[in-house]
Protein backbone atom coordinates (compact mmCIF):
# COMPACT_ATOMS: atom_id res chain seq x y z
CA UNK A 1 0.00 0.00 0.00
CA UNK A 2 1.67 3.38 -0.85
CA UNK A 3 2.28 5.46 1.89
CA UNK A 4 0.96 8.88 1.57
CA UNK A 5 3.79 11.71 0.80
CA UNK A 6 4.68 14.51 3.84
CA UNK A 7 4.86 17.78 1.75
CA UNK A 8 7.03 20.54 2.80
CA UNK A 9 4.77 23.12 5.08
CA UNK A 10 6.06 26.40 5.30
CA UNK A 11 6.85 28.33 8.36
CA UNK A 12 3.88 29.56 10.11
CA UNK A 13 4.53 32.03 12.69
CA UNK A 14 2.01 31.83 15.96
CA UNK A 15 -0.03 34.96 15.91
CA UNK A 16 1.40 38.05 17.74
CA UNK A 17 -1.92 40.12 18.50
CA UNK A 18 -2.69 43.64 19.39
CA UNK A 19 -3.37 42.98 22.82
CA UNK A 20 0.67 41.13 22.84
CA UNK A 21 1.69 44.51 21.77
CA UNK A 22 2.55 46.43 25.37
CA UNK A 23 4.31 42.95 26.44
CA UNK A 24 6.23 41.98 23.43
CA UNK A 25 9.21 43.19 22.23
CA UNK A 26 10.14 43.49 18.45
CA UNK A 27 13.85 42.27 17.89
CA UNK A 28 15.71 43.42 14.76
CA UNK A 29 19.25 43.97 13.17
CA UNK A 30 21.47 44.28 9.98
CA UNK A 31 22.51 48.01 9.96
CA UNK A 32 25.10 49.76 11.84
CA UNK A 33 24.44 50.66 15.68
CA UNK A 34 23.31 54.49 14.55
CA UNK A 35 20.57 53.10 11.87
CA UNK A 36 19.13 50.76 14.03
CA UNK A 37 19.20 53.24 17.07
CA UNK A 38 17.11 55.56 14.90
CA UNK A 39 14.71 52.57 13.79
CA UNK A 40 13.72 51.46 17.28
CA UNK A 41 13.00 55.28 17.85
CA UNK A 42 10.61 54.95 15.06
CA UNK A 43 8.80 51.81 16.80
CA UNK A 44 8.76 53.50 19.78
CA UNK A 45 7.12 56.57 18.25
CA UNK A 46 4.64 53.74 17.34
CA UNK A 47 4.07 52.43 20.44
CA UNK A 48 6.05 49.25 19.83
CA UNK A 49 8.73 47.68 22.25
CA UNK A 50 11.60 47.47 20.08
CA UNK A 51 15.20 46.37 20.97
CA UNK A 52 18.29 45.93 18.23
CA UNK A 53 19.96 42.65 18.45
CA UNK A 54 23.57 42.78 19.89
CA UNK A 55 26.52 43.56 17.74
CA UNK A 56 27.71 40.40 15.51
CA UNK A 57 30.45 38.98 17.41
CA UNK A 58 32.60 35.76 16.42
CA UNK A 59 30.76 33.47 18.53
CA UNK A 60 27.43 34.08 15.93
CA UNK A 61 29.46 32.44 13.20
CA UNK A 62 29.95 29.42 15.24
CA UNK A 63 26.36 29.50 16.51
CA UNK A 64 24.90 30.12 12.78
CA UNK A 65 26.98 27.05 11.63
CA UNK A 66 26.22 24.47 14.03
CA UNK A 67 21.94 24.85 13.33
CA UNK A 68 21.85 25.71 9.35
CA UNK A 69 23.09 24.44 6.35
CA UNK A 70 26.74 24.37 5.47
CA UNK A 71 26.12 25.87 2.17
CA UNK A 72 24.65 28.93 3.45
CA UNK A 73 26.35 32.78 2.76
CA UNK A 74 28.43 34.01 6.02
CA UNK A 75 26.11 36.97 6.29
CA UNK A 76 22.61 34.46 6.77
CA UNK A 77 25.44 32.11 9.11
CA UNK A 78 26.34 35.47 11.06
CA UNK A 79 22.64 36.80 11.28
CA UNK A 80 20.91 33.53 12.80
CA UNK A 81 24.06 33.13 14.61
CA UNK A 82 23.04 36.35 16.05
CA UNK A 83 19.55 35.44 17.10
CA UNK A 84 20.15 32.32 18.18
CA UNK A 85 22.43 33.40 20.68
CA UNK A 86 20.09 36.00 21.91
CA UNK A 87 17.66 33.57 22.30
CA UNK A 88 19.66 30.72 24.29
CA UNK A 89 20.84 33.81 27.19
CA UNK A 90 16.79 34.33 27.29
CA UNK A 91 16.28 31.37 27.59
CA UNK A 92 18.89 30.34 29.86
CA UNK A 93 17.50 33.58 32.28
CA UNK A 94 13.92 33.67 31.77
CA UNK A 95 12.92 30.38 30.21
CA UNK A 96 11.44 29.05 26.99
CA UNK A 97 7.63 30.33 27.27
CA UNK A 98 8.94 33.46 28.64
CA UNK A 99 11.32 34.23 25.45
CA UNK A 100 8.40 32.71 23.15
CA UNK A 101 5.91 35.47 24.64
CA UNK A 102 8.10 38.12 25.11
CA UNK A 103 9.93 38.57 21.75
CA UNK A 104 9.66 38.40 18.22
CA UNK A 105 11.82 38.85 15.46
CA UNK A 106 11.53 41.48 12.51
CA UNK A 107 13.39 40.78 9.04
CA UNK A 108 13.46 42.02 5.52
CA UNK A 109 12.96 39.96 3.06
CA UNK A 110 12.31 39.16 -0.44
CA UNK A 111 12.54 37.16 -3.50
CA UNK A 112 15.12 36.74 -5.89
CA UNK A 113 18.41 34.62 -6.89
CA UNK A 114 20.55 35.01 -3.75
CA UNK A 115 20.13 33.57 -0.15
CA UNK A 116 18.18 36.71 1.26
CA UNK A 117 15.02 35.46 -0.28
CA UNK A 118 15.60 32.20 2.29
CA UNK A 119 16.86 34.00 5.22
CA UNK A 120 13.65 33.02 7.18
CA UNK A 121 14.51 29.70 6.37
CA UNK A 122 17.70 29.50 7.99
CA UNK A 123 16.18 31.18 10.79
CA UNK A 124 13.01 28.90 10.96
CA UNK A 125 16.14 25.69 10.55
CA UNK A 126 17.66 27.05 13.91
CA UNK A 127 14.86 27.97 15.92
CA UNK A 128 13.78 24.34 15.18
CA UNK A 129 17.06 22.78 15.94
CA UNK A 130 17.40 24.64 19.34
CA UNK A 131 13.51 23.95 20.53
CA UNK A 132 11.89 27.35 19.88
CA UNK A 133 10.01 26.31 16.63
CA UNK A 134 6.70 28.62 18.01
CA UNK A 135 9.12 31.39 18.16
CA UNK A 136 7.49 34.35 15.81
CA UNK A 137 9.07 35.59 13.29
CA UNK A 138 7.90 38.32 10.62
CA UNK A 139 9.35 39.22 6.94
CA UNK A 140 8.95 42.76 5.98
CA UNK A 141 9.24 42.81 1.97
CA UNK A 142 11.59 45.81 0.85
CA UNK A 143 9.82 46.99 -1.38
CA UNK A 144 6.38 47.69 -0.29
CA UNK A 145 5.78 50.58 2.20
CA UNK A 146 2.49 49.23 2.85
CA UNK A 147 1.74 45.60 3.75
CA UNK A 148 -1.84 44.87 5.10
CA UNK A 149 -2.04 45.19 8.94
CA UNK A 150 -4.54 42.02 9.14
CA UNK A 151 -1.79 40.05 8.21
CA UNK A 152 0.35 40.71 11.11
CA UNK A 153 -1.95 42.00 13.65
CA UNK A 154 -0.04 42.90 16.70
CA UNK A 155 2.63 44.38 13.70
CA UNK A 156 1.31 46.90 11.22
CA UNK A 157 3.40 47.23 8.63
CA UNK A 158 2.03 50.18 8.01
CA UNK A 159 2.76 53.40 5.95
CA UNK A 160 3.76 55.20 9.51
CA UNK A 161 6.10 52.43 10.11
CA UNK A 162 7.68 52.15 6.70
CA UNK A 163 8.07 55.84 6.39
CA UNK A 164 9.70 56.17 9.97
CA UNK A 165 12.26 52.97 9.03
CA UNK A 166 13.44 54.52 5.67
CA UNK A 167 13.35 58.41 7.07
CA UNK A 168 16.15 56.60 10.11
CA UNK A 169 17.88 55.15 7.34
CA UNK A 170 18.66 58.25 5.80
CA UNK A 171 19.52 60.47 8.93
CA UNK A 172 21.61 56.78 10.19
CA UNK A 173 23.65 57.45 6.84
CA UNK A 174 23.86 61.01 7.38
CA UNK A 175 25.79 60.13 10.80
CA UNK A 176 27.78 57.25 9.33
CA UNK A 177 29.27 59.95 6.51
CA UNK A 178 29.99 62.41 9.56
CA UNK A 179 31.35 60.16 11.25
CA UNK A 180 33.96 58.92 8.57
CA UNK A 181 34.82 61.79 7.34
CA UNK A 182 35.71 63.45 10.81
CA UNK A 183 37.41 60.83 12.92
CA UNK A 184 40.57 60.22 10.71
CA UNK A 185 41.55 63.37 11.04
CA UNK A 186 39.92 64.50 14.99
CA UNK A 187 42.60 66.53 16.94
CA UNK A 188 41.59 64.91 20.29
CA UNK A 189 41.23 61.29 19.78
CA UNK A 190 37.83 59.72 20.98
CA UNK A 191 36.05 62.96 20.25
CA UNK A 192 34.37 61.71 16.98
CA UNK A 193 32.57 58.75 18.99
CA UNK A 194 31.16 60.54 21.77
CA UNK A 195 29.16 63.46 19.42
CA UNK A 196 28.39 60.62 17.39
CA UNK A 197 26.96 59.00 20.26
CA UNK A 198 25.59 62.10 21.63
CA UNK A 199 23.98 62.57 18.13
CA UNK A 200 22.12 59.55 17.52
CA UNK A 201 20.76 59.52 20.99
CA UNK A 202 19.42 63.00 20.40
CA UNK A 203 17.80 61.76 17.17
CA UNK A 204 16.99 58.81 18.76
CA UNK A 205 14.52 61.30 20.60
CA UNK A 206 13.82 62.96 17.36
CA UNK A 207 12.35 59.63 15.92
CA UNK A 208 10.48 58.79 19.07
CA UNK A 209 8.56 61.93 19.31
CA UNK A 210 7.73 62.19 15.68
CA UNK A 211 4.18 63.63 15.17
CA UNK A 212 2.34 61.77 12.56
CA UNK A 213 0.11 64.11 10.54
CA UNK A 214 -2.37 62.15 7.86
CA UNK A 215 -2.51 58.30 7.49
CA UNK A 216 -0.96 57.63 3.64
CA UNK A 217 -0.59 59.85 0.98
CA UNK A 218 -0.57 62.87 3.26
CA UNK A 219 2.13 61.12 5.46
CA UNK A 220 3.99 60.86 2.97
CA UNK A 221 3.66 64.25 1.82
CA UNK A 222 4.86 65.69 5.36
CA UNK A 223 7.70 63.47 5.69
CA UNK A 224 8.83 64.89 2.29
CA UNK A 225 7.77 68.49 2.92
CA UNK A 226 8.33 68.83 6.61
CA UNK A 227 11.76 70.78 7.92
CA UNK A 228 11.27 68.59 11.16
CA UNK A 229 13.92 66.19 10.29
CA UNK A 230 16.41 68.91 8.65
CA UNK A 231 16.18 70.69 11.58
CA UNK A 232 17.04 68.19 13.81
CA UNK A 233 20.13 67.09 11.73
CA UNK A 234 21.17 71.21 12.29
CA UNK A 235 21.30 70.53 15.62
CA UNK A 236 23.58 67.70 14.69
CA UNK A 237 25.65 69.89 12.92
CA UNK A 238 26.53 72.18 15.80
CA UNK A 239 27.74 68.97 18.18
CA UNK A 240 29.79 68.10 15.10
CA UNK A 241 30.85 72.30 14.59
CA UNK A 242 32.77 71.73 18.06
CA UNK A 243 35.10 68.92 16.85
CA UNK A 244 38.22 70.56 15.38
CA UNK A 245 40.50 68.63 12.65
CA UNK A 246 43.63 68.43 10.87
CA UNK A 247 43.12 67.54 7.44
CA UNK A 248 46.72 67.79 6.57
CA UNK A 249 47.40 64.38 7.44
CA UNK A 250 47.97 62.55 4.32
CA UNK A 251 45.49 59.35 4.26
CA UNK A 252 44.10 57.32 1.31
CA UNK A 253 40.70 57.40 0.98
CA UNK A 254 39.10 54.05 0.48
CA UNK A 255 35.74 53.20 -0.67
CA UNK A 256 33.71 50.27 0.84
CA UNK A 257 31.44 48.29 -1.93
CA UNK A 258 29.98 45.04 -1.57
CA UNK A 259 27.39 42.49 -0.48
CA UNK A 260 24.52 45.13 1.25
CA UNK A 261 25.26 43.43 4.96
CA UNK A 262 28.86 43.33 4.41
CA UNK A 263 29.45 46.07 3.53
CA UNK A 264 27.21 48.13 5.95
CA UNK A 265 28.12 46.13 9.08
CA UNK A 266 30.62 47.72 11.75
CA UNK A 267 31.67 44.46 13.51
CA UNK A 268 33.17 41.18 13.77
CA UNK A 269 31.16 40.32 10.52
CA UNK A 270 33.48 41.76 8.47
CA UNK A 271 36.45 41.54 10.67
CA UNK A 272 35.82 45.13 11.52
CA UNK A 273 37.06 45.94 8.42
CA UNK A 274 36.57 49.73 8.25
CA UNK A 275 37.62 50.19 11.83
CA UNK A 276 41.03 48.59 10.91
CA UNK A 277 41.81 50.36 7.42
CA UNK A 278 41.40 53.90 9.92
CA UNK A 279 43.85 52.08 12.17
CA UNK A 280 46.28 51.45 9.23
CA UNK A 281 46.04 55.07 8.35
CA UNK A 282 42.99 55.51 6.03
CA UNK A 283 40.03 57.54 5.34
CA UNK A 284 36.97 55.10 4.38
CA UNK A 285 34.46 55.96 2.55
CA UNK A 286 31.26 54.10 4.29
CA UNK A 287 28.39 52.69 2.09
CA UNK A 288 25.24 54.88 2.57
CA UNK A 289 22.27 52.61 2.63
CA UNK A 290 20.20 55.17 0.94
CA UNK A 291 22.27 53.74 -2.56
CA UNK A 292 20.04 50.25 -2.04
CA UNK A 293 16.92 52.40 -1.40
CA UNK A 294 17.67 54.31 -4.37
CA UNK A 295 18.28 51.56 -6.46
CA UNK A 296 14.93 49.80 -5.56
CA UNK A 297 12.88 53.02 -6.19
CA UNK A 298 15.10 53.59 -9.70
CA UNK A 299 14.51 49.55 -10.97
CA UNK A 300 10.68 49.57 -11.80
CA UNK A 301 11.61 52.35 -14.23
CA UNK A 302 13.89 50.02 -16.75
CA UNK A 303 11.36 47.67 -16.29
CA UNK A 304 8.58 49.72 -17.25
CA UNK A 305 10.64 51.28 -20.21
CA UNK A 306 9.94 47.98 -21.72
CA UNK A 307 6.44 47.78 -21.57
CA UNK A 308 6.26 51.75 -22.79
CA UNK A 309 6.93 50.45 -26.42
CA UNK A 310 3.57 48.61 -26.61
CA UNK A 311 1.54 50.15 -23.92
CA UNK A 312 1.54 53.78 -24.23
CA UNK A 313 -0.09 54.59 -20.73
CA UNK A 314 2.80 52.86 -18.68
CA UNK A 315 4.46 56.60 -19.67
CA UNK A 316 2.56 57.61 -16.95
CA UNK A 317 3.53 55.41 -14.63
CA UNK A 318 7.49 55.90 -15.40
CA UNK A 319 6.26 60.01 -14.57
CA UNK A 320 5.19 58.94 -11.09
CA UNK A 321 8.29 56.87 -10.06
CA UNK A 322 10.78 59.47 -11.94
CA UNK A 323 8.85 62.06 -9.59
CA UNK A 324 8.81 59.88 -6.25
CA UNK A 325 12.73 59.14 -7.58
CA UNK A 326 13.20 63.50 -7.36
CA UNK A 327 11.39 63.74 -4.01
CA UNK A 328 13.29 61.18 -2.58
CA UNK A 329 17.05 62.15 -3.62
CA UNK A 330 15.79 65.93 -2.90
CA UNK A 331 14.97 64.83 0.86
CA UNK A 332 18.58 63.37 0.77
CA UNK A 333 20.04 66.75 -0.58
CA UNK A 334 18.53 68.36 1.97
CA UNK A 335 19.84 66.69 5.08
CA UNK A 336 22.66 66.77 3.50
CA UNK A 337 22.58 70.32 3.28
CA UNK A 338 22.09 70.62 6.85
CA UNK A 339 24.77 69.52 7.90
CA UNK A 340 26.72 71.77 5.35
CA UNK A 341 26.67 69.13 2.45
CA UNK A 342 29.40 67.42 3.99
CA UNK A 343 27.99 64.01 3.78
CA UNK A 344 28.39 62.93 0.31
CA UNK A 345 25.63 62.76 -2.87
CA UNK A 346 24.36 59.67 -4.34
CA UNK A 347 25.47 58.68 -7.28
CA UNK A 348 23.08 58.48 -10.37
CA UNK A 349 21.46 55.17 -10.88
CA UNK A 350 21.20 55.80 -14.45
CA UNK A 351 25.30 56.96 -14.32
CA UNK A 352 25.89 53.05 -12.23
CA UNK A 353 24.10 51.17 -15.04
CA UNK A 354 25.82 53.03 -17.72
CA UNK A 355 29.38 52.24 -15.85
CA UNK A 356 28.88 48.82 -15.86
CA UNK A 357 27.28 47.84 -18.68
CA UNK A 358 30.09 46.49 -20.85
CA UNK A 359 30.91 44.60 -17.80
CA UNK A 360 27.56 43.56 -16.16
CA UNK A 361 24.21 43.85 -17.34
CA UNK A 362 21.64 45.75 -14.85
CA UNK A 363 19.24 42.52 -15.19
CA UNK A 364 21.34 40.16 -13.55
CA UNK A 365 19.48 40.53 -10.17
CA UNK A 366 20.62 39.45 -6.66
CA UNK A 367 22.58 40.71 -4.53
CA UNK A 368 23.97 44.34 -5.19
CA UNK A 369 23.09 43.40 -9.28
CA UNK A 370 25.54 45.64 -11.70
CA UNK A 371 26.22 48.60 -8.54
CA UNK A 372 29.07 46.61 -7.63
CA UNK A 373 30.69 47.52 -10.86
CA UNK A 374 28.77 50.58 -11.54
CA UNK A 375 30.09 52.02 -7.94
CA UNK A 376 33.82 50.82 -8.11
CA UNK A 377 33.61 52.51 -11.79
CA UNK A 378 32.30 55.46 -10.86
CA UNK A 379 34.56 56.03 -7.42
CA UNK A 380 37.49 55.53 -10.08
CA UNK A 381 36.56 57.58 -12.93
CA UNK A 382 35.30 60.75 -10.78
CA UNK A 383 38.46 60.62 -8.65
CA UNK A 384 36.41 60.11 -5.36
CA UNK A 385 38.52 56.79 -3.84
CA UNK A 386 42.40 56.45 -4.03
CA UNK A 387 41.20 52.25 -4.08
CA UNK A 388 37.99 50.19 -3.75
CA UNK A 389 37.91 47.69 -0.97
CA UNK A 390 34.76 44.87 -2.26
CA UNK A 391 33.58 42.66 0.49
CA UNK A 392 32.39 39.48 -0.71
CA UNK A 393 30.74 37.21 1.54
CA UNK A 394 31.78 33.76 1.10
CA UNK A 395 29.75 31.60 -0.72
CA UNK A 396 27.65 34.13 -1.78
CA UNK A 397 26.45 33.78 -5.37
CA UNK A 398 25.83 37.33 -6.98
CA UNK A 399 29.25 38.52 -5.82
CA UNK A 400 31.14 35.46 -7.25
CA UNK A 401 30.09 37.03 -10.63
CA UNK A 402 30.33 40.69 -10.15
CA UNK A 403 34.21 39.64 -8.89
CA UNK A 404 34.50 37.55 -12.34
CA UNK A 405 33.43 40.63 -14.19
CA UNK A 406 35.99 43.23 -12.03
CA UNK A 407 38.72 40.83 -13.92
CA UNK A 408 37.54 42.22 -17.15
CA UNK A 409 36.79 46.15 -15.60
CA UNK A 410 40.32 45.92 -14.09
CA UNK A 411 41.73 44.61 -17.78
CA UNK A 412 40.41 47.88 -19.11
CA UNK A 413 41.00 49.90 -16.02
CA UNK A 414 44.42 48.58 -14.90
CA UNK A 415 45.50 51.31 -12.90
CA UNK A 416 41.77 50.87 -10.76
CA UNK A 417 43.09 49.68 -7.41
CA UNK A 418 40.28 47.29 -6.31
CA UNK A 419 40.94 45.13 -2.84
CA UNK A 420 38.32 41.89 -3.30
CA UNK A 421 38.08 40.61 0.03
CA UNK A 422 36.02 37.47 0.76
CA UNK A 423 34.84 37.20 3.84
CA UNK A 424 34.67 33.69 5.94
CA UNK A 425 34.37 35.13 9.44
CA UNK A 426 37.52 33.07 10.15
CA UNK A 427 39.95 34.22 8.26
CA UNK A 428 41.34 37.89 9.22
CA UNK A 429 44.77 36.83 8.68
CA UNK A 430 43.87 36.36 4.89
CA UNK A 431 41.81 38.79 3.97
CA UNK A 432 43.73 41.54 6.14
CA UNK A 433 47.11 40.91 4.50
CA UNK A 434 45.36 40.90 0.95
CA UNK A 435 43.64 44.52 1.59
CA UNK A 436 47.21 45.67 2.66
CA UNK A 437 48.57 44.45 -0.25
CA UNK A 438 46.51 47.31 -2.09
CA UNK A 439 46.64 49.90 0.58
CA UNK A 440 50.55 49.72 0.14
CA UNK A 441 49.83 51.34 -2.98
CA UNK A 442 46.95 53.51 -2.32
CA UNK A 443 49.05 55.37 0.48
CA UNK A 444 51.74 55.93 -2.36
CA UNK A 445 49.20 57.18 -4.59
CA UNK A 446 47.82 59.53 -1.82
CA UNK A 447 51.56 60.92 -1.08
CA UNK A 448 51.67 61.53 -4.59
CA UNK A 449 48.57 63.77 -5.19
CA UNK A 450 49.42 65.82 -1.73
CA UNK A 451 53.20 66.03 -3.13
CA UNK A 452 51.53 66.93 -6.66
CA UNK A 453 49.07 69.60 -4.65
CA UNK A 454 51.64 71.37 -2.77
CA UNK A 455 54.22 71.99 -5.79
CA UNK A 456 51.06 73.10 -8.03
CA UNK A 457 49.65 75.81 -5.33
CA UNK A 458 53.71 76.48 -4.25
CA UNK A 459 51.78 76.16 -0.77
CA UNK A 460 53.76 74.73 2.09
CA UNK A 461 52.95 73.50 5.77
CA UNK A 462 53.96 76.94 7.14
CA UNK A 463 51.66 78.22 4.68
CA UNK A 464 48.95 75.85 5.27
CA UNK A 465 49.04 76.69 8.90
CA UNK A 466 49.29 80.52 8.64
CA UNK A 467 45.51 80.45 6.15
CA UNK A 468 43.99 77.90 9.30
CA UNK A 469 45.10 80.59 11.68
CA UNK A 470 43.33 83.04 9.72
CA UNK A 471 40.00 81.00 9.03
CA UNK A 472 39.43 78.85 11.85
CA UNK A 473 36.38 77.67 10.39
CA UNK A 474 38.54 76.00 8.04
CA UNK A 475 39.62 73.53 11.27
CA UNK A 476 35.96 72.24 12.54
CA UNK A 477 34.44 68.93 11.24
CA UNK A 478 31.83 70.54 9.45
CA UNK A 479 33.75 72.36 7.03
CA UNK A 480 32.97 71.03 3.39
CA UNK A 481 36.12 70.65 1.99
CA UNK A 482 35.16 70.60 -1.86
CA UNK A 483 36.32 67.91 -4.52
CA UNK A 484 39.17 69.67 -6.71
CA UNK A 485 40.06 66.71 -8.56
CA UNK A 486 42.06 64.80 -6.06
CA UNK A 487 40.88 61.42 -4.20
CA UNK A 488 42.39 62.11 -0.82
CA UNK A 489 41.17 64.55 1.24
CA UNK A 490 44.91 66.49 2.35
CA UNK A 491 45.40 66.95 -2.06
CA UNK A 492 41.99 68.50 -2.06
CA UNK A 493 42.37 70.92 1.17
CA UNK A 494 45.48 71.84 -0.20
CA UNK A 495 43.99 73.10 -3.52
CA UNK A 496 41.14 74.50 -1.23
CA UNK A 497 43.06 76.75 1.19
CA UNK A 498 45.22 77.73 -1.90
CA UNK A 499 42.29 78.75 -4.22
CA UNK A 500 43.79 76.59 -6.59
CA UNK A 501 41.08 75.71 -9.85
CA UNK A 502 39.97 72.01 -9.77
CA UNK A 503 42.26 69.82 -11.29
CA UNK A 504 41.05 68.35 -14.79
CA UNK A 505 38.99 65.44 -13.43
S1 LIG B 1 23.81 38.73 -1.69
FE1 LIG B 1 25.10 36.94 -1.28
S2 LIG B 1 25.65 37.08 0.86
FE2 LIG B 1 23.92 38.44 0.54
S3 LIG B 1 22.16 37.19 1.04
FE3 LIG B 1 22.49 37.02 -1.17
S4 LIG B 1 23.74 35.18 -1.41
FE4 LIG B 1 23.87 35.79 0.75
Amino acid sequence: MATAATHYTAYKARPFTREQRDTTTILFGGLTWKHERLVQGVFNNLNYKAKPLPNITRADLDAGKELIDVGACCPTIFTTGSLVNFLKTEVAENGKQKTLDDYVFLTAGACGPCRFGQYHASYEMALDGMGLKDFRLFLLAQDELDQSPEKSGGLEINMPLSLGIVWAILCGDMLTDMEYQTRPYEVTPGETDRVLRESADYLFEVFQKRPIHGKKWGLLAWHFLSSYFADALRVVRKKFDAIEVDRLQVKPKIKITGEFWLQTHEGDGNYNIKHWLEQEGSEVMPPPVAVWLGYLLHTPIWRLQKKAVVDRKVRTKIAMVRGMEKLYVGTYNRFRKALGNVPYALPDQEELKNLASPFFHYELRGGEGHMLVGKALHAHVHKHANMTCELSPYSCMPNTMSQGAMANVQGRYPELLYAPIEIKGDAEVHALSRCQMILTEAKKRAQSEYVEAMARTGMTTEKIRQIEEKRPEVKKATYRVPHMGYASTAANYVMHLAGAKAAAV
